[in-house]
């Protein structure tokens, strides 16, 4: 605690530092995972002030070095770096300086480990302590992977007398994580998961037909005239449209997507940091790098493609801790729409078929944990938190409230809602049944004709009347028909085909709709009173 106020001016730690102090300092070797800006430099920059020797940081990023290095210094705690950008002449005095006892943490990039004068040097000098940054890095299964980081793990076996290793990432994936301690010879790690609930965000899901939509950002930002805010759309189409529906009904709003001018991007972006513009509507290009604080909503107006995206987009509201919005409109069809952007997805030309197959599956997985933060009735800050591998414990909630399983956290649409299921197995056969009378050759609307027992001229090609399922369900409305269609398609008992018209087909778990124990049900949400309304 001395140390943190003396060299960093902080008075406490936050949330998960201290452990991870206190085990590298007793020599431990510590995995840290945390959201990008919870503070993962402070975990081995304060050991890194206290224990004899040199701190060794293996960081990929080049550029943010000399910043990093000028900053320590500054506080007092002396730092150098060594990187491609240096001359030989200027390597070899920092290295002298390091190994004269003169720099208390040196930055490296990983390339550098391998060179026969990094090693030379290390083999040599007192290290303190190994901090890995982005450690994720070294996963082939993270979306970040460097080759450069596979020789870390060796470097680190190496090295005379082992130093205890700190390795740091913001990455979820338990595959990832198993990874990095595998690859960098971690032993026995203190792992600390910390940082990822925001309480003073309110998670809002809205399930809503796609026609509705821009309405309801409309209403929302007319109610919120004053605040600034994100709206998230998935194409570059979408947000300029949205854009100019909002500025039609009179609510300032910007576009900004990848597409646009270098010079319109940036002024739109000036714009909105220096609140000339409250609104912008934006494809996820939108927000790398761009710290503004007082973001009081992010919008999304369709479902991201995994949890990991989500939480940075809607991540950006609230960074200065004041209550902050962050509402997920969806539908079934986003879902469908992402699954099929992920199957046609051959931006992997360099990898084997077989390869790009085990690519799809995880991104599958992760839009698995997308959808299901869509359809979950739990609490959002405790789904979002456990997917992120930390359990709120119930100091720990939203408002510090969210422990008990019936209490609510007040800060997500379904701690404020009360949820009905309704049973449609009888709904779903049906629907099954007439795929089938149809032999998998027409669209939603026309099913949900031949269920209703429509006289439809369109349909008369069919001849309708003479199938079993005719007018089936007559009594049943045709929102919640569709609704039971949407659903099946997304839960793999319906495939829609896509083509000029798309087409009902069956999908993979198709046989399970004529087992005798089929069940199948959707939800349906109240809001409590004081909600902004949806309904599922
Ligand atoms: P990360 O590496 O996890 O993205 P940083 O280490 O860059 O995050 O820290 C993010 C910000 O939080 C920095 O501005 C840092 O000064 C601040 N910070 C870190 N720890 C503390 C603390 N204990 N008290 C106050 N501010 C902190």
């Amino acid at each position: 605690m001395g140390a943190l106020k003396r060299y960093f001016g902080y008075d406490s730690f936050r949330p998960g530092q201290q452990g991870i102090v206190e085990s590298l300092l007793a020599g431990r070797d510590v995995l840290g995972v945390m959201p990008t800006g919870a503070g993962k430099s402070v975990c081995y920059q304060v050991p890194a002030a206290l224990l004899p020797g040199v701190t060794i940081v293996i960081s990929p990023l080049i550029s943010l070095m000399r910043d990093q290095v000028d900053a320590l210094n500054d506080l007092g705690l002396p730092a150098a770096f060594v990187n491609t950008t240096q001359t030989p002449d200027e390597q070899s005095m920092v290295f002298a300086q390091a190994a004269a006892g003169e720099v208390k943490l040196l930055y490296v990039a990983p390339e550098r480990l391998e060179t026969g004068r990094f090693r030379d040097f290390a083999s040599r000098t007192p290290i303190a302590l190994v901090a890995v940054d982005e450690a994720h890095c070294v996963s082939q299964w993270g979306q970040d992977f460097r080759s450069s980081y596979l020789g870390i793990g060796d470097f680190i076996a190496s090295l005379p007398s082992r130093p205890p290793v700190g390795a740091f990432t913001a990455t979820a994936t338990e595959r990832v994580r198993r990874d990095i301690v595998g690859m960098l010879g971690l032993r026995d790690p203190s792992v600390t998961v910390t940082g990822f609930d925001r309480p003073n965000l309110y998670f809002d899901v809205v399930k809503l037909e796609t026609k509705y939509k821009a309405a309801w950002v409309a209403r929302y930002v007319a109610d919120h005239a004053d605040e600034s805010g994100i709206v998230y759309c998935a194409t570059r189409k979408e947000t300029e449209a949205l854009a100019a529906t909002l500025n039609q009904m009179g609510h300032p709003a910007v576009a900004y997507h990848g597409g646009m001018a270098p010079d319109v991007r940036e002024r739109a972006q000036r714009d909105f940091i220096t609140d000339r513009m409250p609104v912008v509507v934006a494809t996820n290009a939108f927000g790398m790098g761009i710290d503004k604080s007082n973001v009081r909503f992010v919008i999304h107006h369709n479902m991201p493609e995994s949890i990991e995206a989500y939480y940075q987009e809607a991540g950006r509201a609230g960074r200065d801790g004041e209550p902050s919005r962050c509402t997920l409109l969806w539908n079934e069809s986003d879902i469908v729409t992402r699954r099929r952007l992920l199957d046609n997805d051959y931006d992997n030309e360099r990898l084997t078929p077989e390869e790009q197959e085990i690519v799809r599956q995880s991104k599958r997985r992760l839009l698995d944990g997308m959808v299901g933060y869509c359809r979950t009735t739990e609490c959002l800050h405790r789904y979002m938190t456990r997917y992120f591998g930390q359990e709120l414990t119930p100091a720990g909630a939203a408002n510090g409230t969210a422990g008990a399983a019936e209490s609510t956290c007040g800060a997500c649409s379904n701690c404020e809602s009360t949820f009905e299921t309704i049973d449609v197995t009888r709904v779903a056969q049906a629907i099954s049944r007439c795929v089938h009378d149809v032999n998998q050759r027409v669209g939603s609307g026309k099913i949900v004709k031949i269920l209703r027992g429509s006289k439809a001229q369109d349909l008369a090609w069919l001849n309708p009347e003479q199938m079993p399922t005719f007018g089936m369900l007559k009594d049943v409305n045709e929102a919640r028909i569709r609704d039971v269609l949407s659903q099946m398609a997304t839960d793999g008992y319906l495939a829609i085909a896509e083509g000029r018209l798309p087409i009902v087909m069956f999908g993979r778990r198709a046989v399970e709709t004529a087992q005798p124990d089929f069940h199948y049900e959707i939800k349906r949400v109240e809001r409590k009173a004081g909600g902004t309304g949806g309904s599922g």
